[in-house]
């Protein structure tokens, strides 16, 4: 970090300073010019706080120069993190595929989607339980049943389920599910992120709608922070002016991804566009970019479904999907 201080600074608010700098642990190194004078701070400078540094009477402007994230750093974690979901393992290379319907509705449903996606060569089922809905009258999971139908799906198919938590309350109910699911409108809910942290279980961890890719990665720090190593990033759109699609999918994000950490990151090219027919093009260019895996919503019977049925792709186009993609990362 770089303190630049005030042309007319007192010698005694420079003295200040430095002690003030001194009592964060930090190793000043001062150097003084004709015209300007800087400080730059060495050391562990992820506890800093640059704005109050910023409005001391002392300083000019102040630079990070370190991101304020350690765990999820690329730089002290060079090589990629690989995540076990439940025998399922995803990052450095290996490549997954999560998919399932939006919600969990009922036994048949569940079944009969987990089957189709397993053959078309899903490796993980999704399906929501607790639903995070705009609206309080839409439906909003079967919760506990919810969780059984999906472990019941699991069993029937041996694939590892992943499904979204809203409230840390639920983490009993969550006990025997292989990958928990922290939507995009609980990026931010730093409560629930450190109840994460304490497990020892893979996280999902999806975009929040209006967020920065370092404010994910701040996100995935509080996990992290916690003990638990074990974090997925997903790309699934942001909010833009565009109307066209629900949300405007950020795939430029998967190689800054790449280059800022160490994490697996997949792409939700589902809840990106909202809109079905949209979903192979962006999961093929996901893949083309170096995606670590793809979310898909698959439903039996989409025109149907209880929740974002105009995104879900049936059985058969996902299983045109699945062949594509393959097809991409041969070529990749
Ligand atoms: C979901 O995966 O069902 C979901 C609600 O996604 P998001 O949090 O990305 O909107
Ligand atoms: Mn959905």
């Amino acid at each position: 970090m770089i303190v630049i201080i005030r042309q007319n600074a007192k010698q005694e608010q420079v003295d200040k300073l430095r002690e003030f700098l001194g009592k964060l642990g930090l190793t000043i190194h001062l150097s003084q010019g004709e015209n300007s004078t800087i400080m730059g701070l060495v050391g562990d400078t992820t506890r800093v706080d640059p704005d109050l540094i910023a409005s001391l009477d002392a300083v000019e402007d102040v630079r990070r120069i370190q991101e304020p994230y350690k765990n999820a750093n690329r730089k002290f974690h060079p090589a990629d993190t690989v995540v076990d979901c439940g025998g399922v393992k995803i990052g450095g290379g290996l490549f997954q595929i999560i998919a399932g319907p939006c919600s969990v509705e009922n036994e048949e449903q569940i079944i009969t989607v987990a089957r189709a996606v397993k053959a078309a060569g899903a490796t993980l089922l999704r399906g929501g339980a607790f639903k995070p809905r705009t609206s309080p009258y839409a439906f909003q999971g079967l919760h506990g049943e919810g969780l059984r139908l999906l472990k019941l799906a699991r069993q029937e198919t041996g694939m590892p389920i992943v499904t979204e938590i809203m409230d840390a309350s639920h983490l009993p109910l969550f006990e025997d599910v292989d990958v928990i699911q922290v939507g995009a409108r609980n990026m931010q809910n730093f409560e629930l992120l450190k109840e994460l942290g304490k497990l020892d279980k893979p996280i999902l961890l999806k975009r929040g709608l209006a967020n920065t890719i370092q404010e994910l990665l701040m996100s995935a720090e509080y996990i992290m922070a916690g003990g638990n190593e074990k974090v997925i990033l997903c790309e699934r759109g942001i909010r833009t002016y565009e109307t066209a699609t629900r949300n405007t999918l950020d795939l430029s994000a998967v190689p800054v991804l790449h280059e800022k950490t160490h994490l697996p990151v997949i792409v939700d090219p589902s809840h990106a566009t909202g809109v079905s027919r949209l979903v192979k093009p962006m999961a093929l260019a996901a893949a083309a970019c170096g995606a670590d895996g793809l979310m898909i919503e698959v439903h039996n019977d989409p025109k149907h479904a209880l929740c974002d049925g105009p995104q879900s792709l049936t059985p058969a186009e996902f299983a045109d999907l699945t062949r594509r993609v393959k097809a991409v990362r041969e070529i990749i």
